[in-house]
């Protein structure tokens, strides 16, 4: 899915354009898995919470405080060859814990103790296994092959596309599961969208510059290396990279942006299934929904209609040949990164080192513990967070989350702009979100997944399978609310609208995020910005469109809902000055959009505001000062300082282009400066003379 349901803190990879409908996957993309197999992992260091020697004491903390927080942290960190972006916190937060996890694999592989460590040693043993994936080549994908070829015309084409997604197929024309019913969030309904393409966003297909103009020719001959490689004649193989070019940008013109998905009243059309049906007759949807294993129904959401109307035109306009070109691409394509190295190598050369700038793979066991966790993460999570999360640190959190709430509650009430009406609508909302800490009450049962010790890519299709069936099986059911959308060992943190409820893996809950062993000014500034984030997530202007129960419906004044937008707009604009990648060669210089990444900077502004009164709090309630000292900082400066340290990050230009277009997040410098410059207590702290870059005259404040 393109759309963006949850609203994470951080994207961790973005290699491909997919967000997908599963749950489980929802936070993921698809990694390179490398041939480096006798790479062995090494303990990696400890984190550390606060670090002054990261400081760059050269610069003026007032001028530019990313600069002063990270400045020497970035110079002696560059981006890893095996690395598109290097966080300080993320990355090597992430890094550990793979590491552990590495290791319960690892004894898993060898010497399973019960039947669920079988089933995941045995799944990442297989992906191990690269002397039985190379010989196996081509072979996992060339059962769909000789499908594709059989279809005589396009009428079989909705049957083929039940069959290649009921074995295993996760990639095709467009996306399609079971969600919350975004006005009813106590339904779980059936619903379309947009899909099918391969580059990460449809303005790679349709801007007319240079620069992408580059990378569509090598995209093509990405095409043509890689259908070689599966036996095709070079003329066959130029055929079938031209016909799927020509159907990608064809769909990519009929794609809503990325902006305009954010709008929920915007991808929100509710159909019958025979309205559907007479809006697109070249596909046989009845036959697609009959034939894929989900029960009947009568009614579904059509995310994207004018995809689906463009879509059937396409349909009738190109030839049955370009169609089965299209259709060998993706399953080619999708399971690339599972199959031998010559498939591996070209793949990761295009859509990792071209795409994203990275300059080598990851070490195979690394992609691996990766692959394992998405596919069967629940399981592999229930050893990992007896060992890594001691019960101490979810007391904690409850503390520190009572404290945020409180002050969010405080700040709603305080806002001059807002009338009592919509502040007590806003109120209830607050008060009812719910919070999710560490991992599942319940576990999900995998039990269905057969793994096969020596066939990798039939067990990623089987994991990819167990997924849908999941997702299928919400259909017309209650929502299950204690359900999870990231695994326990997950560097991340997420808000689900439709829940209306935070969720913080226990894999975020570690230094530099949150220590139990620092003053509470660095952990506000850690783990209670990012909750705070989360909280403020409610409030965007995505989250402001949904109720307390979670419902996409109008609880604003128009008087508060036009004030309120004057804020978010400011907020847009001032982000939207920022510059994202810098020109060089063919390449211009890409500036953040402000509309695509407003929600993402509205929490970042309302979680430092709201974390910085709870730390007030929470010294009050100890009987300290922020202005107390500790190590030559005031508790103030080494909340700012602390905040900072998270966002640290150096990325390739590849990346930063990359993530302008497809990441609602802003890079690190400006979730840094554009957050404190927009909070006055930051200049008081750092006793800033106002009109100063990071204390300015005029600045936005939503929250
Ligand atoms: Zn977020």
């Amino acid at each position: 899915m393109q759309r963006f349901r949850l609203s994470p803190v951080f994207a961790i990879v973005m290699a491909t354009a997919c967000l997908a409908q599963a749950p489980q996957s929802g936070q993921q993309t698809e990694p390179p898995v490398s041939q480096n197999v006798t790479a062995r992992p090494t303990p990696p260091p400890e984190v550390k919470s606060f670090d002054a020697a990261a400081i760059d004491k050269n610069v003026d903390p007032c001028v530019d405080f990313y600069q002063y927080a990270c400045g020497n942290w970035l110079k002696e960190n560059p981006v890893p060859n095996d690395q598109v972006r290097w966080v300080r916190s993320f990355s090597l937060v992430q890094q550990r814990n793979q590491y552990l996890l590495w290791k319960d694999l690892d004894a898993a592989a060898s010497n399973p103790k019960d039947a669920l460590q079988r089933q995941y040693g045995d799944f990442y043993a297989s992906c191990m296994d690269t002397a039985t994936i190379d010989k196996l080549g081509f072979d996992p994908i060339r059962p769909s092959w000789q499908k594709i070829d059989a279809m005589t015309n396009i009428h079989q084409l909705a049957g083929l596309m039940a069959d290649l997604e009921n074995h295993g197929m996760s990639d095709g024309f467009f996306e399609f599961g079971v969600t919350q019913d975004e006005k009813d969030s106590s339904k779980q309904i059936a619903e379309v969208d947009q899909g099918g393409i391969s580059l990460p966003d449809r303005d790679y297909y349709l801007v007319d510059n240079p620069h992408f103009a580059e990378i569509r020719a090598e995209y093509v001959e990405h095409m043509k290396k890689m259908f070689a490689l599966a036996g095709e004649t070079p003329e066959q193989a130029a055929k079938d990279a031209d016909a799927v070019m020509k159907i990608e940008t064809a769909m990519a013109k009929s794609f809503l942006s990325r902006t305009e998905l954010r709008d929920p009243e915007k991808v929100y059309h509710i159909k019958t299934v025979v309205d559907f049906q007479n809006m697109t007759p070249n596909f046989d949807f009845k036959k697609y929904f009959g034939s894929i294993g989900i029960r009947h129904f009568n009614t579904l959401n059509v995310a994207t209609p004018q995809f689906f109307e463009a879509w059937n035109g396409m349909l009738a306009s190109e030839p049955l040949d370009a169609w089965k070109s299209y259709l060998r691409w993706q399953t080619l394509h999708g399971q690339a990164s599972h199959l031998s190295k010559p498939f591996f190598d070209e793949d990761f050369a295009f859509f990792h080192q071209t795409l994203a700038g990275q300059k080598e793979p990851m070490p195979r066991w690394r992609q691996c513990t990766a692959t394992t966790d998405r596919a069967l993460g629940e399981a592999v999570g229930q050893d990992w967070v007896k060992e890594n999360f001691p019960p101490s640190a979810k007391e904690s959190m409850d503390k520190l989350i009572a404290n945020l709430e409180k002050s969010l509650g405080q700040d709603i009430q305080g806002l001059p702009w807002m009338s009592e009406e919509t502040q007590k609508q806003a109120e209830q909302k607050l008060a009812v979100i719910r919070q999710k800490i560490g991992y599942p009450e319940k576990w999900r049962d995998y039990s269905s997944v057969k793994v096969v010790r020596d066939r990798f890519v039939r067990n990623v299709q089987q994991a990819a399978i167990y997924e849908r069936n999941y997702n299928f099986n919400k259909l017309g059911r209650p929502v299950n609310e204690k359900e999870w959308g990231m695994t326990p060992p997950t560097v991340n943190a997420y808000y689900d609208p439709s829940f209306n409820d935070i969720n913080v893996p226990a894999g975020i809950l570690q230094p530099p995020f949150f220590d139990p062993d620092v003053d509470p000014a660095v952990n506000y500034g850690g783990i209670g910005v990012v909750i705070g984030h989360e909280m403020t997530h409610g409030f965007d202007d995505q989250g402001a469109q949904f109720d307390a129960k979670g419902n996409l419906r109008e609880w604003w004044t128009p008087a508060d809902k036009t004030a309120f937008k004057e804020r978010t707009e400011c907020v847009a604009d001032e982000y939207s000055g920022f510059e994202a990648a810098p020109a060089h060669d063919n390449a211009p210089t890409v500036d953040l959009n402000g509309h695509l990444t407003l929600g993402e900077n509205t929490a970042d502004n309302g979680g430092l505001r709201i974390a910085y009164m709870a730390l007030h709090e929470a010294l009050k309630d100890e009987g300290k000062s922020i202005d107390e000292k500790i190590d030559g900082y005031t508790s103030a400066q080494r909340y700012f300082i602390g905040f900072a340290q998270v966002w640290c990050q150096n990325t390739r230009d590849a990346l930063a282009r990359q993530a302008a277009l497809v990441d609602p997040h802003s890079p690190g410098k400006w979730r840094v400066n554009g957050s404190v410059q927009n909070f006055d207590e930051f200049g008081k702290a750092f006793h800033c003379t106002k009109g100063q870059p990071m204390y300015p005259d005029k600045s936005c404040r939503v929250w």
